[in-house]
């Protein structure tokens, strides 16, 4: 009898995994997805409905329509994990399993920091972008905006700095004079994992954007139109754009798979967890790489949909080889991508090897309107279903790759 493989989370990772599960595997296995929302939406072009350059209906999908023939999908809440009893409890029944793999992202916790659910928008949701649209057309000249990471960890390391830069470009496009746009941030750099040479060109990319940065800044409270810091400064707004902070989701917290701050450790190269074919991918998982934030403290694998997918191939090839009784020898190799959002239809890029000793090895090249292509191409290709549009799609994508040297697996 043929394995049952259940894939908890149809987002990034859930859904790539699927996909080459059921490419590797023939019709004798069951591969199932467990997913509570029917609508799939692609959360890098919330920053564009941000602005207006698209509508919420152009960033999402039914999910039905973009999971490949022969994967099911069992709509319903994951409520319990139980390991032990190889199965997982739903809120439409209970499934048993042959091979687990986690893929449930992380969860919004504005209610983490005191005052913020209130006085903040937020484009890390689709709700929150749809809302911000107005909130920014609504800004008069002199206006402040804040755009304020309110905790670590949090996904997507250059969404922030993106949101800023694209938050001015409409901003001035608006003929909205003198107004500031200042990101601030408990982290001493932009993207601190990817090491000094490509923090400075963040900043530079922020600074020729006419964004401030403030670096160190970790928020200690929120009052009536201010943000007071831990640094002991205070500083007034008009909006407020928030980064809430990250957590677990609570299932997850109480499988016994998660680590004491609610992540599931796994190894970085096989995804395996310490419970036997249980593999986690993408946001919910604790990768640590080579180097450290202090001397006590590792750096870990920045949360982003690009190392999701890359962990889902490996994973599905990993599955798909023990339940086939074969050897495997595909392992997760770090390497990953992150096209950054300058505004105007511009980008940067910056791409590396996250496994590189002894700390990462990141490569920046300079804003142009091809990387900004290359956003919009990966937008169109993953929202398309199975079919000859995507096979098109995915061919210019793999080209685009080969000929400028960024790692892009589909
Ligand atoms: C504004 C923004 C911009 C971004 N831009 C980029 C980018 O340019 N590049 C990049 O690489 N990454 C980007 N990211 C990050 C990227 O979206 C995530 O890292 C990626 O989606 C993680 O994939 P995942 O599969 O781990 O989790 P997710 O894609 O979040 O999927 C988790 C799924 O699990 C489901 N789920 C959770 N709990 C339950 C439950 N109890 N029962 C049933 N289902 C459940 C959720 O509904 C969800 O569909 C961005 C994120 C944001 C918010």
């Amino acid at each position: 009898m043929g394995a049952h493989v259940v894939i908890l989370g149809a987002g990034v990772g859930g859904q790539v995994a699927a996909h080459a599960l059921r490419r590797r595997l023939g019709s004798g296995h069951r591969i199932t997805v467990v997913e509570r929302d029917p609508q799939h939406a692609f959360a890098p072009s919330f920053l564009w409905v941000m602005t207006g350059a698209r509508t919420p209906g152009q960033v999402t999908s039914p999910l039905a329509k973009l999971l490949a023939r022969g994967v099911n999908l069992h709509e319903g809440e994951v409520s319990a994990i139980d390991v032990a009893g190889r199965r997982v409890e739903t809120s439409r029944g209970s499934l048993e399993f042959d091979f687990l793999v986690v893929a449930l992202g992380a969860e919004l916790a504005a209610d983490a920091v005191p005052g913020l659910s209130g006085r903040s928008h937020s484009y890390y949701s689709l709700e929150g972008a749809t809302r911000l649209k107005p909130a920014l057309d609504a800004l008069g000249n002199g206006a402040k905006v804040a755009v304020l990471v309110a905790g670590l960890p949090y996904k997507c390391p250059g969404a922030p700095h993106e949101g800023a830069m694209l938050i001015a470009d409409y901003l001035r496009r608006r003929r909205r004079i003198d107004v500031s746009v200042d990101l601030f941030t408990p982290e001493p750099q932009p993207l601190p994992v990817a090491g000094p040479a490509l923090g400075g060109a963040v900043a530079a990319m922020l600074q020729s954007r006419g964004v401030g940065f403030h670096p160190l800044h970790k928020v200690a409270s929120i009052a009536d139109r201010v943000l007071a810091f831990d640094n002991g400064a205070s500083v007034p707004f008009d909006l407020l754009v928030a980064i809430p902070p990250h957590r677990s989701p609570s299932v997850v917290r109480t499988s016994g798979l998660a680590n004491e701050a609610g992540w599931i450790s796994v190894d970085r190269r096989t995804l395996e967890t310490r419970a036997e074919g249980v593999l986690a991918i993408g946001d919910i998982t604790a990768v640590q790489i080579p180097g450290r934030w202090k001397p006590d403290v590792p750096l870990l694998l920045p949360k982003a949909g690009v190392f999701a997918h890359a962990e889902a191939l490996v994973a599905a090839e990993r599955v798909a080889a023990a339940a086939l009784g074969q050897p495997c020898d595909t392992t997760f190799c770090g390497d990953g991508f992150c096209m950054l959002e300058a505004g105007g239809g511009a980008a940067g890029v910056a791409y590396g090897d996250f496994f590189a000793e002894p700390a990462p090895e990141v490569r920046v090249r300079d804003i142009g309107a091809a990387w900004h292509l290359g956003k919009v191409l990966f937008e169109q290709w993953w929202l398309s279903p199975q079919g000859a549009r995507r096979a098109v799609l995915g061919a210019a994508l793999r080209a685009g790759s080969r000929l400028t040297g960024v790692p892009v697996r589909l």
